[in-house]
C-alpha cells in the first residue's frame, strides 16, 4: 500500500455507486448492503443487483454482529461414550471474510458503538461479536429527509453523525462527497483505489479529489437548519434527568404508559441497540449445539427464576425496564443513552407506543410524579 497523506475529501457522481461495489468485491471484500427481503429490508451479502439506499433499513444493522440465532459450540452426547465438545469454529477469525457495510446510515453506526459498551468493553469481550467488528468496515450515507418517526439529533446523534463510520457518504445533487473518518477508511480507499496523478482511479476513475471548502460549502447548503430540526425536538435530556430521579423507578407514570402494550417484543427485536439474548442448548440424537438467540425483557420468561419467582412479573415492569434502561442504566453505566433515535420502534409498535411521547411525559412531570 502507498504511504501518503492523500486528499481529505473526495466526489463520486451517483451512478458510480455499483463501480464503487464492484471494486470492493473485485478487491476481495464481502459487501454487505440493505437488500429486500420479502416486504423488509435487511444488510445482506450484495450479488449482482443494483444497489439501493433505503432511508432506514427495516431490520437493524446488529444482526450482521450479533445475529438472532447463532451457534457458540457444538458437543457429541452419544450414549455411554465420553461427552466430547468442540467450538463450532464461529469464533475462529480466519472464518469471516473482510467484509464492507455500504449503505449504513448514522443511527446505524452509531448503534454498533453503543453495543461496543456490552461486547468489546474493558471488562468483557464477546469473541463472536469481536470478531465481526474487527474484519468489517462501515461506509454510511448522511440523511438528507427525515422519516416521520426520526429523532437521532435529539439522542446526541445526527444525520451527519460520524460516529462508528469509517467513510461516510454525503449526498449531492448527483453526486456524493465521501470523507474516510477512520484510519480504517482511509485505508480501505487507498488499498481499493490507488492513487494515480489526478486523484484515485480505480479502474474506471470513479473516485476524484475535491477541494474541501468549495465542498464544504455545497454539503453545509444540502444540510439546512430547517431540515436538521426535523429530527430534534425530543426532549431526551430532561426525560434522562427525571428517569434518574430516585423516585423514578415507583413513579405512577408507568401505570398510566404501560397498559396498551401487548408485550410481543417487535421493538426490541427491531431496535439497533436492544442486546438481550438466552442460550440453549439443542440436541438431537447423539449431537448438540449450544445455540445463543436474541431474548427480549418484554417477555415474561425472561426473568423467570428457576423457583418460580419472577422480579418484573407484569407488563408493567418490563416495559419500566426497557425505558429506564435506555435512559437511565445505560447512562449511568457508559455516560449515554443506549438509543440513536432511529424510530424503528416507533414505526412497527402495532399499538402505537412511542418512545418520543414516555420521554415527553417524563420531560414535562419529573420522575417522581
Ligand atoms: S412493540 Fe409495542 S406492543 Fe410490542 S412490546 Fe414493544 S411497546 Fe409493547
Ligand atoms: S429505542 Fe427505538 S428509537 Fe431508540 S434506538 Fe431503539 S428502536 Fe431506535
Amino acid at each position: 500500500m502507498e504511504d501518503r497523506a492523500g486528499p481529505e475529501l473526495f466526489k463520486i457522481a451517483k451512478t458510480g455507486l455499483d463501480s464503487f461495489a464492484g471494486a470492493l468485491k473485485k478487491a476481495s471484500y464481502e459487501v454487505l448492503a440493505p437488500v429486500q427481503d420479502g416486504e423488509a429490508t435487511r444488510f445482506g451479502v450484495l450479488s449482482d443487483e443494483e444497489i439501493q439506499i433505503p432511508r432506514l433499513s427495516t431490520r437493524p444493522l446488529k444482526e450482521l454482529f450479533f445475529p438472532q440465532d447463532e451457534p457458540l459450540l457444538s458437543f457429541g452426547c452419544g450414549g455411554a461414550e465420553a461427552m466430547s465438545v468442540e467450538a463450532s469454529g464461529v469464533v475462529a477469525s480466519e472464518s469471516i471474510s473482510p467484509r464492507v457495510v455500504l449503505g449504513a446510515r448514522p443511527c446505524d453506526a452509531r448503534s454498533l458503538v453503543l453495543l461496543d459498551n456490552v461486547f468489546v468493553s474493558s471488562e468483557y469481550r464477546d469473541p463472536y461479536y469481536a470478531v465481526r467488528r474487527e474484519k468489517t468496515v462501515i461506509i454510511t450515507f448522511a440523511c438528507l429527509s427525515p422519516g416521520a418517526a426520526c429523532f437521532c439529533e435529539s439522542t446526541g446523534s445526527g444525520p451527519y453523525d460520524e460516529t462508528g463510520s469509517d467513510i461516510l457518504f454525503m449526498g449531492l445533487a448527483d453526486s456524493y462527497v465521501v470523507k474516510p473518518v477512520s484510519e480504517r477508511g482511509k485505508g480501505l480507499l487507498k488499498e481499493v483505489f490507488p492513487l494515480s496523478e489526478d486523484g484515485f482511479s480505480g479502474e474506471s476513475c470513479i473516485l476524484h479529489p475535491v477541494d474541501g471548502e468549495d465542498i464544504q460549502a455545497a454539503v453545509d447548503a444540502t444540510r439546512a437548519e430547517e431540515k436538521l430540526a426535523a429530527f430534534a425536538g425530543v426532549p431526551v435530556e430532561a426525560a434522562v434527568a427525571a428517569l434518574q430521579d430516585v423516585d423514578a423507578f415507583d413513579a405512577s407514570t408507568w401505570e398510566e404508559i404501560y397498559r396498551k402494550c401487548l408485550g410481543c417484543a417487535v421493538c426490541t427485536y427491531l431496535c439497533p441497540t436492544c442486546h438481550c439474548f438466552d442460550i440453549g442448548d439443542e440436541i438431537v440424537g447423539a449431537s448438540g449445539e449450544r445455540v445463543r438467540n436474541w431474548d427480549s425483557c418484554m417477555f415474561p420468561l425472561f426473568t423467570l427464576h428457576a423457583s418460580g419467582h419472577n422480579p418484573r412479573p407484569s407488563k408493567k415492569e418490563r416495559f419500566r425496564q426497557r425505558v429506564m434502561h435506555k435512559f437511565s442504566y445505560f447512562v449511568e453505566n457508559n455516560g449515554c443513552v443506549a438509543c440513536v433515535g432511529c424510530g424503528r420502534c416507533v414505526e412497527a409498535c402495532p399499538v402505537n407506543q412511542d418512545m418520543r411521547q414516555i420521554l415527553s411525559v417524563f420531560a414535562s412531570r419529573g420522575g417522581g410524579s
